[in-house]
Parts: C-alpha cells; sequence; structure tokens
C-alpha cells in the first residue's frame, strides 16, 4: 500500500477522473465559488473516501468541493456575472477580496491574543490559556487538502496580513524560556504535519532539551490523518516522522496527535487504520476533535459511529466544537440548541469509553464555553453553559445562564438569563481587556 500525493485545485481539478460523472451544474459551482473560498483537494480523498456514486449528497464531497449554498445567493451571482462576462483578472480578484470580507475572515478575535516578547510582537504565537501555546510554524501554513468549512483560510487565500505565520522557532523558544507557566505546546496551522521531517524536527527537538523541562506535553494538530494518511505511512520521510515521535516520547514528554475527523468513513480505509497503528506504537496518543457542520455530520448516529470507531482504534474523542461564525457558515451552522440535542443523543449512545469527549463547546473571546444543555426553571426556559476553558481560570466549571433562544448559533447572540444585565464573566473581561489591552487589540 503506497501512494503518491497529487493535489487538485481550480486549475486542475477537471482533470480528475471521476470529474466525468459530475453535472454541467456542478462544475459551474466549482468555477464559482471555488474563487471564493480555497479550494483544494488530492487523490486520496477523491479516490478513497468520496462516494461518487452519490456525490449529490456526498458528505466527503461537500467537506472539499465548493458547492453552490456555501456562497450567498448575491455573491454567488455577482461572481457569475464576471465570469460570463470574462472580466479581467484584476476585476474578478477586487470582487473575490471584496466578498470574502464580507465573509467576517477573522472570527472572534483569533488574532487577539497575539503575545509580545519585549517589544517584539510574536506573530506565530498565541497565548490566551495560562498554560497552552498554540504556535503557527510558518511552513505549516497550508493542508493536504482544504474544508470548505474553515475558519483559517484567510491563511489560505493571501489575505496574509491576517496571517500568524513565524518564520522561526527561535523567538517561540525565547517566550518558552520566560514562561514557566506553560506546559503544553500545541503545533497547530494549517497543518504541521505538511512540514517535512526535518522541518518538523527542527522545531520539536529543542524542546526535548533540559531547559524545556516545564513543557510536559507536545501536542500536534492536524488533519492528515483524514486527508493523506500515507504521511505515516510511505512518505519519503515517514520513517523520519516515526521516529521523531519516538524521540519525543523517549525524552519523557507526552505526545498527542489532535487529530481532527469529521466523519466515520474518515476512519474506514485500510490506509488511515494502519497510519493510526504507526502513530500509536510511537507511544504518542491521538486525540479526536471535529466541528458539527450542517450537511456533513449534523447526525446523532453519525457522531456515536465516529466516537465508537476512535476509540476500537485506540483513539481518544476529545471534543465536538461548534461551527465558527465565518466563511460559508450559513451553509454549515446550526442552532446551539440542535447542537446540544445532537450531542446528548450521540453520548448516550456510547460507552463510557467514548464519553471523554466534551461539547458542544464555542471557541470565543473569553473562552471555550460548552453549551451544557436547556433547562426550564420557574418557568424561564435557558441555556446552561460552563467554561470549559477561559480568559481567567478562575470561571471555568462554573455553570452560569443564559436565556433560551432557539434561533441563536453563536454565544454574542445571547443574553443573561432571569434579567441579569451582564453574564457573571463580563466584568472582568472588560478589566482585562484594560489590563491586558495586547491581548484583546
Ligand atoms: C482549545 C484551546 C487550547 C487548548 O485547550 P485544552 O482544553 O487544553 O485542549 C489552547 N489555546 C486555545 C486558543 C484554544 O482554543
Ligand atoms: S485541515 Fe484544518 S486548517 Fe486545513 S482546511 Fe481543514 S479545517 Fe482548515
Amino acid at each position: 500500500m503506497s501512494k503518491q500525493i497529487k493535489t487538485y485545485a481550480l486549475h486542475n481539478y477537471l482533470t480528475i477522473p471521476q470529474m466525468e460523472s459530475l453535472s454541467e451544474e456542478m462544475k459551474k459551482d466549482i468555477e464559482i465559488v471555488g474563487r471564493v473560498l480555497p479550494f483544494k483537494t488530492n487523490n486520496y480523498v477523491v479516490d478513497e473516501l468520496i462516494n461518487w456514486d452519490d456525490v449529490e449528497h456526498d458528505p466527503i464531497f461537500t467537506l472539499n468541493f465548493p458547492r453552490m449554498g456555501m456562497l450567498e445567493k448575491k455573491h454567488y451571482l455577482a461572481v457569475e456575472k464576471l465570469l460570463d462576462q470574462q472580466a479581467e483578472k484584476e476585476v474578478i480578484d477586487r470582487k473575490v477580496r471584496e466578498i470574502r470580507l464580507a465573509l467576517n475572515p477573522n472570527p472572534a478575535g483569533q488574532e487577539h491574543n497575539v503575545p509580545y516578547l519585549g517589544e517584539i510582537k510574536l506573530k506565530g504565537i498565541q497565548h490566551k490559556y495560562p498554560e497552552t501555546v498554540l504556535f503557527f510554524p510558518s511552513q505549516g501554513q497550508t493542508c493536504h487538502a482544504f474544508c470548505t468549512f474553515c475558519f483559517r483560510w484567510p491563511q489560505f487565500s493571501g489575505m496574509s496580513e491576517l496571517k500568524f505565520a513565524m518564520k522561526e522557532a527561535d523567538l517561540l523558544l525565547k517566550y518558552l524560556r520566560v514562561h514557566k507557566e506553560v506546559t503544553d505546546i500545541l503545533f497547530t496551522g494549517g497543518d504541521p504535519m505538511v512540514m517535512n521531517a526535518a522541518t518538523l524536527q527542527a522545531y520539536i527537538r529543542p524542546l526535548l532539551t533540559p531547559e524545556f523541562s516545564h513543557i510536559h506535553s507536545i501536542r500536534i494538530g492536524t488533519k492528515s490523518l483524514a486527508y493523506w494518511p500515507y504521511r505515516y505511512l510511505t512518505d519519503a520521510d515517514s520513517d523520519d516522522i516515526i521516529s521523531l515521535f519516538e524521540e519525543v516520547v523517549a525524552a519523557g514528554k507526552n505526545l498527542s496527535v489532535q487529530a481532527h475527523f469529521n466523519h466515520p468513513r474518515e476512519l474506514s480505509t485500510d490506509a488511515v487504520k494502519q497510519a493510526i497503528k504507526r502513530i500509536l506504537s510511537t507511544g504518542a496518543q491521538i486525540r479526536t476533535q471535529s466541528p458539527l457542520l450542517r450537511n456533513i455530520n449534523d447526525k446523532p448516529e453519525l457522531w456515536a459511529e465516529m466516537w465508537r470507531k476512535q476509540v476500537d482504534l485506540g483513539c481518544i474523542p476529545y471534543y465536538m466544537f461548534i461551527a465558527r461564525d465565518t466563511g460559508a457558515k450559513h451553509y454549515f451552522e446550526l442552532p446551539l440548541d440542535r447542537c446540544w440535542q445532537i450531542f446528548r443523543r450521540a453520548y448516550r449512545q456510547v460507552s463510557g469509553l467514548c464519553r471523554t469527549v466534551r461539547g458542544p463547546s464555542m471557541s470565543d473571546n473569553a473562552g471555550k464555553i460548552q453549551v451544557l444543555g436547556v433547562q426550564e426553571v420557574r418557568g424561564e426556559k435557558i441555556f446552561v453553559l460552563r467554561f470549559i476553558q477561559g480568559r481567567n481560570p478562575k470561571w471555568v466549571d462554573v455553570p452560569f445562564f443564559a436565556e433560551y433562544n432557539p434561533k441563536a448559533t453563536w454565544f454574542d447572540q445571547l443574553k443573561p438569563a432571569f434579567g441579569d444585565e451582564r453574564f457573571f464573566f463580563e466584568e472582568q473581561l472588560l478589566k482585562l481587556k484594560v489590563a491586558k489591552p495586547f491581548l484583546f487589540e
């Protein structure tokens, strides 16, 4: 079993053999929507994951290929018109940029957690919760394929002022030297596993030295197990990747691959099963996470199946996220009530070994807010919420309440319950903003 990666994007997707079976309408949708949302797929997704017999409804096709409904009608029509008129590239580019900016390319203040080292702004780092630093290596700012729902798409579509990438590990190490409270470093992207083994080594090896003994866990957030499991099997440097993982474990660090799986089918191929086995054989752990997405995985049975399969394969279910307010959100988003219903209907079907999963949760400015459920208290219908992570750690695990709102899809649409003026943490959040404006700027 081996495969050479072949990627497809707008310029060459017509060479995908299965395209012949696609209707002219669907191809046109790819042409139009693919100008605005980043589009990239590969031969593993196309040959081993997508069900081409029912491509109209196929969730994996929807995961990679632009579809009409992903753009608002007015945006779709605007691009269609320019393409029909064979407008100049500049004119099309300007329109596309305008539409992208209207799609909230930077939700929930991702750029608001960029720390400083003295005067230097550390653009490749996010430090929001005391114990965990996120690092965006500049060579990892792409993926083996692009998800149509992705909230990191500005990083892939040349809107580079929003790019968090950092050129080198040096500043990261300097930062970690003076921040002994940090125990976890999470490599993220894009996808850090698009980097070659040598680059990954250069970032990770220094962390294994005694100087960084306060770093207990190295995490790698990646979609590669779902999009390119051959990364761990037959790529030219697959063996070096596996050796690096062994080296991290031998140094006494916990290595956790935070694997993104959106659908149980991504866990079904021989390649992914072998890749998981190979990663686990190094002593690394695999934790799994996914957003809840309409048109992809909005059924409790799918989640229950996904968690069961993950546990069967030795992975640990970790997070269910609520889809962010960005990009094609109207196509993927679900009301909070529905998210909770799907979560609990899935959760109650599975054994305790699957119930390590937490969610559904929203990563908002104040923290990771979990929807614990809907309840009625003395005649008032409310959402019960709690922080899984908070900008102030004291907020974590304290239940709080919002007025029930059947349409709300994100925390910013909720009001405190019982006629309260503010949520319990809001005053402190404001104070934090004054005390550490650089975290919120
Ligand atoms: C989720 C998240 C983390 C990690 O949180 P854990 O609960 O430890 O998994 C760190 N930083 C940010 C910004 C996050 O959203
Ligand atoms: S793999 Fe992750 S970063 Fe890459 S496109 Fe998908 S969601 Fe975005």
